[in-house]
């Protein structure tokens, strides 16, 4: 016989406290040999390494090859990691080999915690209310139902194998699915509520679902946190901890500030440092997968990144049987462990939309009836956090884990997440926009229908509440972020266009109380502020004078008028006149007024009063100068701080110089218009919306000439071009207002 392969595992039988390394070692039987199963044994040893004695084996017959596993106890002078030198003695009758070989040291201690989940998307190929159908479910071509459900079905067959399965736990998450399950289904709330208490079941996220807060504003993602806790601890009785954003396409910097704020003390998400997939080789990570993520205000959550993504340990349901089950998870633990911080590793079991993984309450019973460590548990992230927090800052280093030596522990990070699927920066646009149009009308109109209240006005509570939920429903990382199916996209602008109307409402009514009480009778403009701090900007207004006889209109400062004669116009504040139009006598009936507001309070007001004026006063103020006039010759526009001027050369393109250095602040031209032809799937990825796929650089505006025209007026100067794409002739205009 010869001994042909001595392999060290990162397995271990014994016990927790003499723990015993396995090494498996392969026997060919040579000619001469007995008959193969004869008895036999083997020996292993070496400096340190004790394998207590000959262990019997049955030997393989000649041209045969068998395997044997034998727990070695390694001493303590062999650091996890390390290579030491064994010899190996095999022996049956008279026959006896002996091989020398070199083993690597493991490291006892480690566990795995398989947390079962599904990812939900509720708005992604179809509407949350087709993801939400009960339908029948009938079997694909080959005869199976599909792994992939509805979500009535998914939370059903999640809790039916948990009461079936003393050994499954699993995890719930979005309000999406647990809301409408919680309404329609209360026959389920006290198999929630006991696995909840018994630790088996986890709600997490924390969030109403998983948005893409690099898309949002901050206050949506509070609002995200508001009613994600609010419904999963105050209404299911939950203790939501981990905020869950598996599949979040972007990372806002401040979320892990604002999770800590809102009571979460860990997160977990498979996208973000190494773009969609993950490193592909964990040794690449520049830092541990767990780590404390920082926001840039200091405050933070534990942060678990799932290298392997969220759905790493679907590999188990996908296998024959149970040891091909247990080989795809012990695969899976060697990838994740080299880039954990501690001896822990979160091995997420799930995919989208899918039933329970097949194999895993098998595994945690197999498995760990056959080997102390490495531990495979089936579990709830926060038995997993719990452990990585205990272990945080012990130097312990993997199973053969080498280029990891050194960098373990939780280390603070504060880098950007991003970029992460850049097309979802652009792709759908308009609902980008539309998603800041809402926030803005909503969270102004809180602010001043606070202000309103407090003057005695009803509050419009109901409304600015179903607008946040509106707008966190539509944060979701394939709503906002353009990846949506085209039926999604239609479903969710409805969404949009309510929660903006019902954000502009609160904020119009709220407007109209707070200059109802400040306009005190008179002609006159209250500008309002909806930001908590002093703000000068411009104002539009457009004024419509329904009897003849005003010539003109002045916008007068209320404040400095005051204390000026009556008639004396020295508090005239420049406007720019627009959408002039008169009646019949040629005396004024509608103007559009454009003036700069100065420092107008924090959520506060500030009155300019509308003076009827001769229709010529003086040249600057004369209604023929009050609108926007040519600057002759010059194409150059400039303020007290810049100069820009627009090249009609280069089709508008603009130059622009810091008067106070003469210097250009740009090093090629600027507002340059581009058109790039795109790929209609990546070509890598096949894939959609959600990537960036340019054909080439494309042509810009600056290739051909436009015509440009610079302008004046009371309140300001602007560029204004127009021009035509040499290739192709797409017309472009732009106009740049620049105003002191
Ligand atoms: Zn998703």
């Amino acid at each position: 016989m010869r001994i042909t392969g001595v392999e060290s595992t990162g397995l271990f039988t014994g016990s927790a406290g003499r723990p015993l390394q396995i090494i498996r070692i392969t026997l060919e039987g040579t000619p001469g040999d007995q008959p193969g199963g004869s008895p036999g044994s083997l020996l292993v040893a070496g400096p340190g390494i004790d394998s207590a004695g000959p262990f019997g084996m049955e030997m393989p017959a000649p041209g045969e090859s068998r395997a044997a596993e034998i727990g070695v106890a390694v001493g303590d002078q062999h650091r996890p990691g390390a290579q030491a030198p064994v010899t190996v003695i095999a022996q049956a009758g008279n026959a006896r080999a002996e091989h020398s070989a070199m083993i690597t040291v493991a490291e006892p201690g480690w566990t795995m915690w398989m947390v079962s989940h599904f990812h939900y998307d509720p708005v992604w190929w179809s509407t949350q209310g087709q993801f939400t159908e009960a339908r029948l479910v009938l079997p694909d071509e080959d005869g199976a139902l599909p792994d992939t459900r509805t979500a009535f079905d998914l939370v059903r067959l999640h809790l039916e194998k948990a009461r079936r399965d003393a050994d499954y736990k699993f995890v719930l998450a979005e309000i999406d699915y647990l809301k409408p399950h919680f309404d329609a289904f209360p026959e389920d709330r006290a198999l929630v509520r006991s696995l909840l208490a018994d630790g088996r079941l986890e709600l997490v996220g924390g969030t109403y679902n998983e948005p893409n807060t690099n898309l949002t504003g901050a206050e949506v993602t509070i609002r995200n946190a508001v009613y994600g806790v609010g419904f999963q601890r105050d209404v299911l009785g939950g203790d939501p901890r981990s905020a869950w954003m598996l599949d979040s396409f972007g990372h806002d910097p401040g979320f892990p500030g604002l999770m800590a704020a809102a009571g979460l003390t860990s997160s977990s998400w498979a996208r973000g440092p190494f773009h969609q997939w993950g490193p592909a080789d964990n040794a690449r990570m520049q830092f541990p997968a767990e780590f404390e993520w920082l926001s840039p205000d200091g405050t933070g959550v534990l942060t678990a990144y799932m290298t392997n993504h969220y759905g790493a340990g679907w590999q188990l349901h996908t296998t024959k049987d149970l040891p091909s089950a247990e080989a795809a998870a012990l695969d899976q633990f060697r990838s994740l462990a080299v880039a954990a911080a501690t001896r822990n590793v979160m091995l997420p079991v799930g995919g989208d939309h899918v039933i329970p993984a097949r194999w895993v309450t098998d595994i945690h019973r197999s498995w760990n009836s056959k080997y102390v460590w490495p531990r495979f548990v089936t579990a709830i992230p926060r038995e997993f956090f719990d452990a990585v927090r205990a272990q945080a800052g012990s130097q312990a280093s993997g199973p053969g884990a080498g280029p990891t030596a050194g960098r373990r522990g939780i280390t603070p990070q504060t880098r950007d997440m991003n970029p992460l699927y850049t097309g979802k920066e652009v792709s759908y646009i308009d609902t980008k926009q539309a998603h800041r149009a809402g926030e803005t009308a909503v969270s102004e109109g809180e602010r001043l229908a606070t202000l309103a209240w407090l003057a005695g006005r009803a509050y419009p509570a109901a409304a600015l509440d179903k607008a946040w939920r509106l707008l966190a429903y539509g944060a979701h990382h394939d709503a906002v972020t353009g990846t949506e199916s085209d039926q999604v996209y239609l479903d969710l602008l409805a969404g949009w266009r309510e929660a903006y109307e019902l954000g502009d409402c609160a904020r119009r009514m709220a407007v109209a109380a707070l200059a109802a009480s400040a306009a005190a009778g008179s002609r006159s403009v209250v500008v309002v502020n909806g930001l908590a701090s002093e703000r000068t900007g411009m104002a539009t207004v457009t004024v419509t004078l329904d009897e003849p006889g005003t010539p003109w209109l002045a916008v007068i400062d209320s404040e400095v008028a005051a204390d000026l004669p009556a008639g004396t116009l020295a508090a005239e504040v420049p406007a720019l006149a627009e959408g002039v139009r008169r009646h019949p006598d040629g005396s004024l009936a509608q103007v559009t007024l454009t003036f700069r507001a100065s420092r107008v309070p924090a959520l506060g007001v500030r009155r300019y009063a509308l003076r009827a004026v001769p229709a010529t006063v003086s040249t600057d103020t004369a209604p023929t100068d009050a609108g926007w006039r040519d600057i002759a010759g010059s194409t150059a526009i400039e303020n007290e701080a810049v100069a820009v001027t627009a090249d009609a050369a280069r089709g508008g393109t603009l130059s622009i110089t810091d008067r106070r250095t003469g210097r250009p602040v740009l090093r090629g031209p600027g507002n340059e218009l581009v058109l790039q032809p795109e790929y209609d799937k990546h070509p890598r990825w096949g894939e959609g919306p959600w990537h960036l796929s340019p054909r080439g650089a494309g042509a810009g505006s600056a290739s051909g000439p436009a015509s440009v025209r610079a302008q004046r007026s009371p309140v300001g100067s602007r560029d204004a071009a127009v021009g035509r794409r040499r290739a192709g002739g797409v017309p472009h205009a732009r106009r740049r207002d620049h105003r002191p």
